[in-house]
């Protein structure tokens, strides 16, 4: 099988499995786990925050975030189809009384900041307090401009809100635009991070931001029942996501390039070359059935992910370019037989 759902399949290292073998462990819950302490040490270091947190996922990441950042009855304004608002389960409304206000993503990922601006409620009891712009990086496999990361900023100090960047992806960013991560995070009072998907790590994400949020965070993780004990051997493949993995990312983003070229002839997919900016492909079934195709795909050895007419091919460690001639010979076949 070659997996193109998700860059969450990509497994632990060897070096990875060595490390969390012989990880020194501790309770974090009591603050005593050295690997977790080493590992939210190097995170902060290399977002430039003040502190850092390691948390069992990504939606436990962010939902931290909001909940530190937003109180009952307060509002965050984010993108229609964010993966904050859209697919986490609604968990800033069900556990934090959070108003999300969702807006449609301009094509480029970015929020308009017009937009936002006149999302924004005024001070009056007829409506929930805006306190919190969420923005996501990568978006769709989108890298946003750092141009833009810097109205963003002056934009939430100017009204007052808080500045939280969903970035699970935001290494390959900061990949894509050749700069060090601290370029893109420095704009924002908290960052999540993912250390599970392109980074390879079993599970995990560190939450990075002000030793304010990050304070606050930590309790909501006990709440949440994110407090783990002996958590260093998991933290110990989490180093190696940030000290080892990022330098493969590139290699993630060539193959992306590569495979989006080798689908681009098929008169049955319509890919926009240019949008393939990381590690992500999206390619338009223009016609009969995306699951049909899917399920077609699978048989002939390759998952994707789909959503309505889109297909979505996500490269990661695990995938390398000798597998883009046999994933373009799954399509012709699954192609072939569909007709
Ligand atoms: C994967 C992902 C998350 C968090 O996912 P978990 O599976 O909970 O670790 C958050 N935001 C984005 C954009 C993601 O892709």
């Amino acid at each position: 099988m070659i997996d193109l759902r998700s860059d969450t399949v990509t497994r632990p290292t060897t070096a990875m499995r060595k490390a969390m073998s012989e990880a020194e462990v501790g309770d974090d819950v009591y603050g005593e786990d050295p690997t977790v302490i080493r590992l939210q040490t190097i995170a902060a270091e290399t977002l430039g925050t003040e502190a850092a947190l390691f948390l069992p996922s990504g939606t436990q990441s962010n939902l931290c975030a909001l909940l530190s950042h937003c109180e009952r009855g307060d509002e965050y304004i984010v993108g229609q189809t964010a993966h904050t608002y859209m697919y986490e389960g609604g968990g800033a409304a069900v556990f934090g009384s959070i108003q999300p206000q969702p807006l449609d993503f301009m094509p480029d990922g970015s929020l308009d900041l017009a937009m936002v601006a006149a999302a924004i409620k005024p001070d009056d009891p007829h409506y929930a307090r805006t306190r919190l712009l969420c923005l996501e990086n990568t978006q769709g496999g989108k890298v946003l401009p750092l141009s833009y990361l810097v109205q963003a900023r002056e934009f939430a100090d100017k009204h007052g809100l808080g500045l939280h960047l969903d970035g699970a992806r935001i290494f390959n960013a900061s990949v894509k635009l050749g700069v060090p991560v601290t370029n893109i995070s420095r704009h924002f009072d908290s960052v999540s991070v993912c250390l599970s998907k392109g980074l390879c790590a079993p599970v995990g994400s560190v939450l990075c931001g002000t030793g304010e949020i990050i304070g606050k965070a930590r309790r909501w993780r006990k709440m949440l029942g994110g407090g783990m004990r002996q958590a260093g051997v998991l933290a110990a493949a989490g180093i190696l996501s940030i000290t080892e993995q990022v330098r493969y990312l590139q290699k993630d983003h060539d193959n992306a390039q590569l495979l989006a070229k080798a689908l681009g002839d098929f008169p049955g997919l319509e890919i926009d070359q240019n949008a393939v900016q990381t590690n992500m492909v999206f390619a338009r079934v223009k016609t009969g059935s995306r699951q049909a195709l899917m399920q077609k795909m699978k048989s002939e050895g390759v998952m994707v992910s789909g959503a309505r007419d889109t297909l979505r091919l996500v490269t990661h460690f695990d995938f390398n370019a000798e597998q883009i001639a046999p994933v373009a010979a799954a399509f012709s076949r699954a192609f072939e037989s569909l007709n």
